[in-house]
């Protein structure tokens, strides 16, 4: 059972979280945009450039070796982090919406042609659907979308056909970053196989809340960001299938991803380097591995059972409004809450909080799509984190109430 104490105990890890904005102890409920840092990565940060800093794979020396040693250590973490088989099959990116690209541009190019089929969901970030579009204009594919329920659940009816003989590739998120739903990638996953389909799976917005295991999923791609996950900025993963990456070219050309050059021929470096052209970014894997720490150490446990009373608690007290409208009910669901208030803008209602030191989203989410599906053009979003306590939703439902009042 979750004690107030241990969330206070969380936040003494995150130093941002103690500071007001606008007169007001900040209440910071952007979590699906990205999360806030424990101690631990920004102290990463620090050491790296006031004890660590070197160029890694090609130093000779003590601070070239300790770096590329931490850096490595962190994606045998990461590995470990998703239960990949090999962690060779780990590849660093800058980010999701990077790591996404990298497989339109090389797997994608490598495979798509006229005809192909390629699979995407309403609920796509536009990181998921634009790197796709750009490859079905370039070798005239289709793209179906697989449809969403009112209550922003998938709907599966018509799944075997929208993902057929002709589809050779799926790419939906696990989790919803607008509405939070929870989706049946297990099924998704079977069908495309069933049909000899590859799989991407967009985990940006599940990896900071539930255990993910590749290899259980049996998912050919899986991709996410660091700064979702308590870690810095500028820093993602490709999770790949080795016998896939072996076989697919490489992406950007440079330093690392080759194992000989001349103006004849160049031979390619082997997995993971192969895809990781030029220097990259490594203070930012290494204070990966705190962020990792901080959530092995905390336990899923209290992620879920945290988030999950928040979104109980708002959730009630959010149904108590009148014309409040909460976009995506999904029986299975992370914490956010997407809502609209009739005759109220979000950015009107964004401002109103902001000014009373709550930090939320508003707008359309990088989820066009889905706002046109639900013919509204956006919402306000509440996201919750670990470290976010019961009075946190007190203040947020206050300070919403007297907004309402000075908007209506
Ligand atoms: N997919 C989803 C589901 C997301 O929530 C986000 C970030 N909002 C992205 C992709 C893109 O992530 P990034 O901007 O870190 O590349």
């Amino acid at each position: 059972m979750i004690q107030d104490s241990y969330i206070e105990d969380i936040r003494k890890s995150f130093p941002i979280l103690h500071q007001k904005i606008h007169g007001s102890p900040l209440v910071y409920f952007d979590n699906a945009a990205t999360t806030q840092k424990p101690i631990g990565v920004i102290k990463a940060i620090e050491e790296y450039y006031t004890r660590l800093n070197a160029n890694i794979h090609r130093g000779a020396h003590h601070l070239a070796n300790i770096s590329t040693e931490r850096f490595e250590s962190v994606r045998e973490k990461i590995r470990a982090f998703i239960n990949a088989q090999e962690t060779s099959e780990i590849i660093f990116t800058s980010g999701t919406t990077d790591a996404i690209n990298l497989v339109a541009q090389t797997w994608g190019r490598q495979n798509i042609v006229d005809g192909d089929e390629i699979v995407l969901s309403m609920l796509e970030h536009h990181s998921n659907i634009v790197p796709w579009q750009m490859l079905a204009e370039e070798k005239k594919a289709i793209i179906r979308v697989i449809p969403i329920t009112q209550d922003g659940e998938m709907d599966l009816t018509q799944i075997d056909s929208i993902i057929n003989a002709k589809t050779k590739f799926v790419a939906v998120n696990q989790v919803s970053n607008a509405l939070g739903s929870i989706n049946p990638i297990e099924t998704i996953i079977s069908k495309a196989h069933a049909v000899g389909s590859k799989v991407l799976i967009d985990g940006a917005q599940a990896v900071s809340h539930f255990a993910v295991n590749v290899s259980k999923l049996d998912c050919d791609f899986y991709c996410f960001s660091g700064h979702k996950l308590y870690g810095p900025t500028g820093i993602g993963v490709l999770y790949g299938k080795k016998e896939l990456l072996e076989k697919m070219p490489p992406w950007r050309g440079g330093g690392e991803m080759i194992k000989s050059v001349s103006f004849e021929r160049t031979t390619y470096n082997e997995l993971p380097h192969k895809f990781e052209a030029g220097t990259p970014n490594i203070e930012g894997v290494i204070a990966m591995g705190p962020a990792l720490d901080f959530i092995n150490e905390t336990g899923w446990e209290l992620f879920s059972e945290n988030e999950e009373r928040l979104l109980n608690f708002v959730t009630d007290e959010l149904e108590k409004i009148s014309d409040l409208r909460i976009f995506g009910k999904s029986k299975n669901k992370t914490g956010v809450i997407s809502f609209q208030i009739e005759g109220i803008h979000p950015y009107d209602l964004g401002t109103l909080l902001d000014q009373q030191g709550i930090a939320v989203r508003t707008g359309h989410h990088c989820t066009e799509p889905l706002w046109n599906f639900y013919q509204v053009p956006g919402s306000v979003r509440a996201s919750f984190a670990v470290y976010n306590t019961l009075e946190e939703g007190e203040i947020f439902i206050k300070a919403l109430h007297k907004s309402i009042k000075l908007l209506k």
